[in-house]
């Protein structure tokens, strides 16, 4: 885990955060064992702005992983991800699905993503659509 916690504090040093000033990082492990970092990217349309959980998710599953085993999301007070987020990584994650949450003090939170997000909307819901 404190290779995830230094990947995610680099990610947050890369940060686009010219409105909030929240720099955050998250880097996260998939099946395979490979690891991808994401920054919050903030947009001046406010609507373009995206979650650094979400960016790491998305470079992730762009490069062909689509299961994550553990997520590291770093802030200077230990945000924990939001609903957007729990949403789009239920997508990817399973409910043992790792979720660490740190700050700069060095204070961790562990949770499972079914502690986090317990009633998901995941992908089976829609099988009874045919
Ligand atoms: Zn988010």
């Amino acid at each position: 885990m404190n290779t995830l916690r230094t990947e995610a504090i680099e990610a947050s040093k890369k940060s686009h955060s010219p409105y909030s000033k929240a720099k955050v990082g998250s880097a996260l492990i998939t099946e395979d064992g490979t690891m991808y970092s994401g920054c919050n990217i903030e947009n001046a349309s406010f609507g373009g702005t995206v979650c650094a959980e979400r960016v790491a998710i998305w470079k992730a599953v762009s490069e062909g992983h689509s299961k994550i085993t553990q997520l590291y999301i770093y802030t200077v007070d230990g945000w924990p991800p939001c609903g957007l987020c729990r949403q789009v990584l239920s997508e990817f994650a399973t409910a043992k699905t790792q979720i660490f949450v740190g700050d700069a003090k060095g204070v961790e939170q562990e949770y499972s993503f079914g502690e986090l997000f317990p009633l998901a909307f995941t992908p089976d819901k829609l099988d009874s659509i045919s």
